[in-house]
């Protein structure tokens, strides 16, 4: 038996019983290794999804080409201690006749540049959350602008998940790490190093938006714009480098949680 003497050691306790679940897209790195450590540290048990939710790719987008590898994945979830890796099929997730969907009004950045792409992920985050019945949901503040779609989405459904936003976790010189990543050549790399720059050049400024396009160094950015994110407002872009579509962003103010 534990004997329990603190009131935090207890609050401890009754965490224990905790469902922790990082929804992913697989072609795990760093960034989710670190969603998945955070959840070991704080819940009983850590669900890990796996689902490239074709609900969230547009029709010209890189649904096809999406890096997977499962049987890699499945070792680097299972030596950061998770639980259950979850991979459902997309016939399971959506069987013939789904018909209800989770439209969450959001503005600017990805909800304009990628029409369609919030509806897809808040409802598949509603059903991975009520399929796991998850306590508690990680997500990095990489795609903050989603996070605090779901935060949105969490508080008006009033659907019994606390939601925990983690750091971007970046390569030694300052790109976000990103299953897509995979795609850029060496050259396409280097370039895309303007993107990070251009945002800490951006945070700094007078105008950032401002700053940060100028400091672009020829990449073909989507946007660069001020989000509010909730608790916090961040300088967000996405941009091209060849064929490969980058997303990043900076905290201005305030704090993701
Ligand atoms: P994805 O598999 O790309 O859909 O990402 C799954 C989760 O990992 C999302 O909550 C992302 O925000 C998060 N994530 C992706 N890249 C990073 C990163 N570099 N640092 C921290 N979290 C990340």
């Amino acid at each position: 038996m534990k004997l329990v003497r603190t009131v935090d050691e207890m609050a401890q306790v009754a965490l224990s019983h905790k469902v922790g679940l990082v929804p992913t897209m697989g072609a795990f790195h760093e960034g989710h290794l670190s969603l998945f450590r955070a959840a070991r540290a704080e819940c009983a048990t850590v669900v890990v999804s796996l689902f490239v939710n074709p609900a969230q790719f547009g029709a010209n987008e890189d649904l096809a080409r999406y890096p997977r590898d499962e049987e890699r994945d499945a070792r680097l979830a299972e030596d950061a201690g998770v639980d259950v890796l979850f991979t459902p099929s997309a016939e399971q997730m959506y069987p013939e006749g789904f018909a209800t969907w989770v439209d969450v009004a959001a503005t600017g950045g990805e909800a304009v540049a990628r029409p369609g792409h919030f509806r897809g992920v808040a409802t598949v985050c509603l059903k991975l959350f009520n399929l796991v019945r998850a306590d508690v949901a990680y997500f990095g503040q990489k795609d903050a602008q989603q996070a605090a779609v779901l935060r949105r989405m969490v508080r008006d459904l009033n659907v019994p998940v606390d939601l925990r936003v983690l750091p971007t976790v970046r390569d030694e010189d300052g790109l976000a790490l990103s299953s897509r990543n995979a795609y850029l050549s060496p050259e396409e790399r280097e370039q895309a190093l303007a993107l990070p720059r251009a945002l800490e050049t951006g945070r700094s400024a007078a105008d950032p938006v401002a700053a940060a396009r100028a400091a672009l160094n020829g990449l073909d950015p989507d946007y660069v714009e001020v989000i509010d994110v909730g608790d916090a407002r961040v300088l967000a872009a996405a941009a091209r480098v060849g064929s490969t579509r980058l997303i990043d962003n900076v905290v201005l103010e305030g704090e993701l949680r």
